[in-house]
């Protein structure tokens, strides 16, 4: 058994144990407060989000299980509501709280129904662009293209090859189709880390209306527009809340930006937000991708500059009252989420261990 396969199994047996005997209770009394950030995008809706990959859904059903049995043993807030009850010295000493990425339509047809019956609150990071020119970033064009077969990842690679063989992606391409590697994963990697974004986004676009994709059509169905976004955080959730929270202007990657650009994308982004929504463009940030190469200092302090009190990444981990409040960590779900793994997480259980060893 591989070293990281041995890693998964013992972290398994252990939040097993801890939910199955009732030793999480313990644990929660020895481990330090702590505040567990649930992190999504959308709940399942075929009709709105059909097209997006699996690891970006979840089930109503299955997320409304979750909450339900992790709202019996800790409050779920929105975030800043999580960070307030964190900072509260009589406060429990565990919190969770959910946040669901990219402002996708499904949250307001699928989601207020799931807070309201849990009494969860949620915050939902808005990409400003697709809210002020119904624009939605190069990514869901691309799985549009290549998620339901409509372009080969050969004819894709070759096509940009022929537009351009010596740039550094152009180069990466050529390498992928000379091993025979240009697979989704692959090409997305490149598009996202290793191209000039301007040259990026005019090529998937063209390709994308070449095959009839309708660039304002697909974002009305996947994303909400500003009377949507309006509409959800006006929902009637009865004692659940959802807020506002920021994710740039565009979902580029920050880490690729100079630190102006940067300042553009996040601080032009809350600004965007606080014109559409007055009062209510929320406290908090995440960044777009959100791994640790992703965002740099330069990120940070553009969040800070922006106004934002925390922002928060997508490494997993328990918030503390000692973590960097401008790099938080949260736990991704989806269908394969297991309770017996958050209610460990929630419990202090990993950090419990950390401490120890
Ligand atoms: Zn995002």
């Amino acid at each position: 058994m591989s070293k990281h396969l041995l890693k998964q199994f013992l972290i398994q047996v252990w939040a097993r144990f801890l939910y199955h005997t009732g030793a999480w209770r313990l644990v929660d009394r020895l481990a330090p407060r702590r505040l567990l950030i649930l992190a999504g995008h959308c709940v399942d809706d075929p009709l709105v989000n059909g097209d997006l990959p699996a690891h970006l859904r979840i089930q109503p059903q299955h997320l409304e299980s979750l909450l339900r049995a992790l709202g019996g043993r800790y409050p779920v807030r929105t975030v800043a509501g999580g960070l307030r009850t964190l900072a509260d010295p009589k406060g429990p000493r565990g919190v969770v709280a959910l946040s669901m990425d990219d402002g996708y339509r499904d949250n307001l047809t699928a989601l207020p129904q799931v807070l309201a019956a849990t009494n969860a609150g949620c915050t939902v990071y808005l990409e400003s662009r697709v809210l002020t020119d119904g624009r939605t970033n190069w990514g869901h064009e691309f799985f549009w293209l290549l998620g339901r077969g409509r372009d080969s990842c050969e004819a894709f690679a070759r096509s940009w090859v022929e537009m351009d063989d010596s740039s550094e992606a152009g180069l990466l391409f050529q390498d992928l189709l000379s091993r025979g590697a240009a697979d989704e994963y692959s090409i997305k990697k490149v598009l996202k880390y290793h191209c000039e974004p301007k040259q990026r986004d005019a090529f998937v676009r063209q390709r994308f209306e070449a095959q009839g994709g309708d660039g304002a059509g697909l974002c009305r169905r996947i994303h909400l527009d500003s009377e949507g976004v309006q509409e959800m955080l006006g929902s009637d959730v009865g004692a659940a809340s959802i807020e506002a929270g920021g994710h740039t202007r565009t979902h580029e990657v920050l880490s690729s930006l100079s630190a102006e650009d940067q300042a553009q994308e996040i601080g032009g982004g809350r600004r965007d937000l606080e014109e559409l929504f007055p009062g209510a463009c929320g406290a908090t940030f995440a960044y777009p991708y959100g791994r640790a190469w992703d965002f740099n200092p330069d990120s940070k302090a553009a969040v800070r500059a922006a106004g934002y009190e925390a922002a928060l990444t997508t490494m997993p981990g328990v918030v503390t009252q000692d973590s960097d409040l401008y790099a938080l960590p949260r736990f991704m779900i989806d269908d394969s989420t297991q309770l017996h793994m958050l209610v460990a997480q929630a419990a202090g259980g990993f950090l419990l261990l950390r401490r120890r060893t």
